[in-house]
């Protein structure tokens, strides 16, 4: 806590609430005899007048005396308690002892004296613990807002998680349904005809599709409950990244084509050797590129770049899509994040895969960003990752 000695610049303004003249000559003498001075002294005589005062918040402190007229200096703690005027009130008694000094307490004010012991001395002390508690509690009602807010923030994002939680299961439960019909078709199709061998092969050909589709989304659900239990582990080892970059794009040829989407993949040919986890990091890319192919538009383009330097390697996905607004940047990478699921655009998707990615880079060592000049504006995704072996 900084000092609150009150200096020549910075002086302690006191309000004397007292209805006698000759009191107030008596407390004007005892100020101006504190040693080192340093305090102001202005004085109001009625009751409606010092309220006023109180109101404008100018002084530092209230001297008030216990007699004002018909009423009392208690009548008047009451009066700016119910106004919400904070104080401090350091009340002036005829007489002390201890039912003076809980009545005293009981109305709010933060200290009492005893007119006959006013001396400079006395009433410095009184004025210094007066501030000084004040500054105390200040701090604490500070502090006490501080934590207060923090807990709010931790509240709604618990809110907000619960809700994320809430309509992931929702789509869990419909993505989950969804392949099971083409393959109650494929069946009904082999009952129907058990010796037509086109169509046999046909409904197989569905049912792979749709079970491998339904193995994918579980693969994802155990990703998801690792991510929240901080299970995801990786198994590293020296691995040209050149391996996982290709596999994953060799996976997503199919899909890119059937969606009339350009695929470029520009890799250098110089290895690019990390200590990674091959089956994540193709995990990672392959996420990347079904998130392009997913959010771009039949004609459009994905760009696949990876540029060592600096000792790090930058895998670049680069996408001609729909883009990612600005609001919903930041949460991208969030589990079960961060678009209204309810949106057509985000049929097929259960919010995991970035997540993973984040967490898979971060386990190397690494990071993922995500840049969109916003909607329409296409998107990027960059995932940096420290070199072993530097290239030259
Ligand atoms: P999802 O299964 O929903 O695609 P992800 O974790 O892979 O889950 O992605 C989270 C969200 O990020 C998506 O729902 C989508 O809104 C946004 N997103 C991811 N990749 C792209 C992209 N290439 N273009 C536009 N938006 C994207």
């Amino acid at each position: 806590m900084t000092s609150l000695a009150p200096t020549r610049d910075r002086p302690v303004r006191v309000l004397l609430v007292d209805d006698d003249p000759d009191d107030h000559l008596l407390t004007r003498d005892v100020i101006a005899d504190i040693p080192g001075g340093g305090y102001t002294l202005d004085w109001v005589a009625e009751f409606d007048a010092a309220l006023e005062a109180i109101g404008r918040g100018e002084h530092h402190v209230y001297l008030v005396d216990y007699r004002l007229g018909v009423k009392t200096g208690l009548d008047l703690l009451a009066a700016m308690t119910q106004r919400g005027y904070p104080g401090p009130v350091i009340l002036l008694t005829g007489l002390g002892g201890p039912e003076v000094d809980r009545a005293a307490e009981e109305a709010g004010a933060a200290d009492f004296i005893e007119k006959a012991k006013l001396d400079p001395v006395t009433l410095e002390r009184a004025i210094r613990y007066t501030l000084r508690q004040r500054a105390y509690e200040a701090d604490l009602e500070r502090k006490v807002a501080e934590r207060t807010a923090a807990l709010e923030q931790a509240n709604a994002s618990l809110r907000e998680a619960d809700r994320r939680k809430d309509e992931f299961l929702a789509t869990l439960a419909h993505e989950l349904r969804n392949p099971l019909a083409p393959i109650r078709n494929a069946l009904a199709i082999m009952d129907l005809s058990p010796g037509n061998q086109a169509g046999l092969a046909k409904a197989k050909g569905v049912m792979e599709r749709q079970v491998r589709h339904l193995a994918r989304l579980i693969d994802d659900l155990l990703d998801a409950s690792r991510i929240t239990r901080n299970t995801l582990h990786i198994d590293p080892r020296p691995v040209d990244l050149a391996g996982p970059l290709q596999a994953a794009a060799e996976s997503s040829r199919a899909a890119a084509a059937a969606a009339d989407i350009t695929l470029r993949v520009e890799l250098p040919s110089a290895p690019m050797v990390v200590n990674g986890d091959q089956a994540r990091l193709t995990q990672v890319f392959a996420n990347l590129l079904s998130n392009a192919i997913k959010y771009t538009e039949s004609g459009g383009t994905i760009t696949l770049t990876a540029v060592p330097a600096g000792g790090e390697v930058t895998v670049s996905v680069r996408d001609t899509g729909v883009g990612i607004p600005a609001d919903d940047l930041p949460r991208v990478f969030d589990l079960f994040g961060p678009v209204d699921r309810a949106d057509a655009r985000t049929a097929g998707g259960l919010g995991v895969g970035l997540a993973v990615a984040k967490r898979v880079a971060e386990r190397h060592g690494g990071t993922v960003t995500a840049i969109s000049g916003g909607v329409g504006q296409g998107s990027e995704f960059a995932v940096r990752l420290p070199l072993i072996r530097p290239p030259g």
